[in-house]
């Protein structure tokens, strides 16, 4: 091989591993949930890859732990998870058996998203997971508050930047840009609810709280007797009873619960029963944060508006 083909396949060799390199230098994200995948997308840019575990669909407390969940921790770099014990039913062993040192709890690549953000519903006096609540440190559907959504960005732009000092600048102007855009976005939701304020409703599970206080809605209860129990002949008259005092006509149900006992107490209130996505992925418009809001918002207008015309 004369000196010109060395210097040829060189440059061929080059072509094919420098972009290879490239790609590897992209952090390599593991979010918990569609949601916070969106946000970290948002902020990472082209400077990461991120994927998440459970699907928007899902029961984000009862994910089936799948063995391809463990070769996805086994390469990430940073896992982003929910906390507040809401990925405690599926998440724990998946880490352990990724034998992957860098995400394990505690370590530099685990980030829970729940730092700094505002927690409703937490519980005073002795913390107990007793009747199998599955809210024992708090309510952790956060992420249903646009103004919660900052927090997270935050974290999430701090811990790029930490494992990437280079890119602070890019992550930063990411983290401002999305954080412009939801303002704008949020102005928007704001001005769709704010007819219905104190619009009186019930949910299935305790998804919608942070949802309900930022947007004016009042839960006043719930198909499930307890987060995480199925609904009981007992819970169910009660909840009848009271929807009728009160009279509440819309029903929230999260899309991965059976609609069988909604339905029943929709028949016997008059009330109707609205399938709302609590995450991005739950039904395919809502393919990220802000078709999310932008999806349950349309959903939720349209519902009190047939409602108020009853
Ligand atoms: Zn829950």
């Amino acid at each position: 091989m004369n000196t010109r083909s060395v210097a040829l396949l060189t440059l061929a060799l080059a072509a094919i591993i420098v972009p290879a390199m490239a790609a590897d230098q992209r952090l390599n994200v593991i979010a918990t949930t569609e949601d916070l995948a969106s946000i970290a997308r948002e902020v990472g840019g082209d400077r990461i890859t991120v994927e998440s575990i459970a699907r928007g669909y899902q029961d984000p407390h009862f994910v089936e732990a799948k063995p391809s969940f463990i070769l996805k921790l086994q390469k990430a770099d940073l896992l982003i998870v929910v906390g507040r014990e809401l990925e405690i039913g599926w998440l724990p062993p998946l880490i352990l058996q990724s034998r992957n040192a860098k995400v394990q709890v505690g370590a530099e690549g685990y980030l829970d998203a729940s730092q700094g953000v505002r927690i409703l519903e937490i519980p005073t006096g002795q913390i107990t997971r007793a009747m199998g609540d599955v809210h024992p440190q708090g309510n952790p559907h956060y992420w249903l508050d646009p103004e919660n959504a900052r927090a997270i960005a935050k974290s999430i732009a701090d811990k790029f930047s930490q494992f990437r000092p280079g890119d602070r600048a890019y992550f930063e102007q990411r983290l401002t840009a999305f954080g412009t855009r939801l303002s704008e976005a949020e102005k928007k939701w704001l001005a769709q609810m704010a007819p219905y304020k104190g619009t009186k409703v019930v949910t299935y599970h305790r998804s919608f709280p942070n949802f309900a206080d930022r947007f004016g809605l009042d839960i006043v209860g719930y198909v499930e007797p307890r987060p995480g129990i199925p609904p009981s002949p007992g819970h169910t008259l009660e909840l009848i009873q009271e929807m009728k005092r009160q009279n509440i006509k819309l029903i929230l149900v999260e899309p991965y619960f059976d609609l069988k006992t909604p339905e029943s107490i929709a028949r016997a209130t008059d009330a109707a029963v609205l399938v709302m996505p609590p995450s991005v992925g739950g039904v395919k418009e809502a393919a990220d944060f802000f078709s999310l809001f932008d999806y349950d918002v349309t959903l939720l207008v349209n519902a009190l508006k047939a409602a108020a015309g009853k």
